[in-house]
Order: structure tokens, then sequence, then C-alpha cells
């Protein structure tokens, strides 16, 4: 069992090595993190304790019931779903370095105010609907620069990039089209010059199209499936939850 969550991984980094070949990138531009959601502890632990220790919830419930059984293990734990404001405190308590999916202002201006009391910064990477589908989160494109302007005001949040959910579509151009268009997101937030904002991240990409994300820019890519297996849960699950925003 162990065996088969580290081939995959290895499987995973030579689609990335390959990706980066044909594009001319240096293979270690591309960071692997593990999506671990409905995952057991158990199996997460394989691959943290092999050396593959970035890894990301999607719910601060799934962060909390697996935390003791990882803790002893060295790894680095981002998060990668939707946070509600009412959230905040437990994410702070479980050890995240880096917040991918901050999307609005109000939970901004909640994060910032809940670090500066705990004495505490946060990486933080800006979460765009690149897909234009409305069951995803993420802050429009158009929008997108106000939000960082916004969010690089708030000392206590250190923008590192920006990340997005490409289009579930087998159509590979409008994939690419996501990815493409979090690229130029980037190029235009650069461009702005705006103090304190560091755009060196671009996390996008999946089991899915991580070689086309690759291929336009990413830094980080999110691979769940195609290590650990399919997922006993829908993703809308995890993704379509528009009627509980808070
Ligand atoms: C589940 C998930 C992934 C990984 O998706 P797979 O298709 O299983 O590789 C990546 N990013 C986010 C935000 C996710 O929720």
């Amino acid at each position: 069992m162990s065996d088969d969550v580290l081939n995959n991984i290895r499987k995973i980094k030579s689609r990335i090595e390959q990706a980066c070949i044909s594009s001319h990138r240096s293979a270690d531009s591309v960071k692997l993190l593990l999506a671990t959601k409905t995952v057991p502890a158990e199996r997460i632990s394989m691959a943290l304790q092999a050396g593959h220790t970035l890894i990301a919830e999607n719910k601060i419930q799934e962060l909390k019931e697996k935390y003791d059984a990882l803790k002893e293990i060295p790894h680095e734990n981002h998060f990668i779903g939707h946070l509600q404001t009412n959230k905040i405190r437990e994410l702070l308590k479980y050890n995240v370095t880096c917040l991918q999916s901050l999307d609005r202002r109000d939970l901004a201006e909640k994060l910032h105010q809940r670090l500066l009391t705990a004495n505490q910064q946060l990486d933080v990477l800006i979460q765009v609907n690149t897909s234009g589908e409305e069951s995803k989160f993420g802050v429009l494109p158009e929008e997108t620069l106000q939000l960082v302007e916004q969010v690089s005001q708030l000392t206590t949040l250190k923008i590192k990039g920006l990340m997005t959910i490409g289009l579930l579509s087998t159509d590979t151009g409008k994939v690419r089209h996501c990815f493409r268009l979090l690229s130029s997101l980037r190029q235009q937030v650069i461009a702005a010059g705006i103090p304190d904002v560091d755009m060196k991240e671009l996390s996008m990409g999946m089991s899915g199209d991580l070689e086309i994300a690759v291929e336009e820019g990413a830094t980080i890519v999110r691979v769940g499936t195609a290590v650990f297996g399919q997922r006993p849960t829908p993703d809308s699950y995890y993704w379509n939850e528009s009627a509980t925003v808070s």
C-alpha cells in the first residue's frame, strides 16, 4: 500500500519533469503539493516519510482530525479550500503556513485582525476564478488587481502569488485558457509595482491537467487523485458550497 503511493508520486514527478523539459523549464522550478482531502493520515504519512512534505487540506475539520497523527513528521501545511471566517482561529492553530485560497476582502481583514492579536504573519495566494464557473470560488479576474492592492495593505498577510482551479474539461484549449489567464494576471500585478507583493508562485494544475499548467508557468501543482486514488466524496462537496458562504 505504501508502494502505490510512492510509485504514483514517482510517476507524477516524471510527468512534471517531462512537462518542464518540453517547456524549457528546470525541473526544480515546480513544486509538488499533495492534496490530501479524504485521505487517511496513515497514507499521508507514507508520502511525508519518503520526503514529499508539502501537503494541503480543503477543510479545517480534516486538518484537525489528522493533525496529531502527522505532527511528529516534518512537513509543510497549506490550505486550499474555501475558508469561512469563523474558522480562522482554527486555521492558525494547526500551523498552516500558506492560505492558497484567499478570495475576498472581508476574509483578509478578519485574518489580519486575528494575526495582529496573535502577533503572527501568514503567507497567502490570491485565488482567482479563471473558469467563469459559478460553482468555483475565487475573485473575478477583473477584480484581482484591486484585491491584491487591498490585501497588500494588511501587514500580517504576505502575498506570494496567485492560485486557480482550471476548468474541468476535456477541451484542453479551454483549460489552457484558464492557466494563461492566471499567468497574465500575474504579469499585470507585477507591472502595477505594488509594494510588499511577491508574485513568485503560480499554483495551478491538478492530476488531469498538470502538464498544461506547467507549460503555462505553474510553480506549484496540486495533486490528489493521481497519487492517492479516487476519492469517495464528489468534488462538488468541496467546491460548491456557495449557499454557505459567510
Ligand atoms: C482536490 C484538489 C486538488 C487535487 O485534485 P486532483 O484532481 O485529485 O488531483 C487540487 N486543488 C484543489 C483546490 C483541490 O480541492
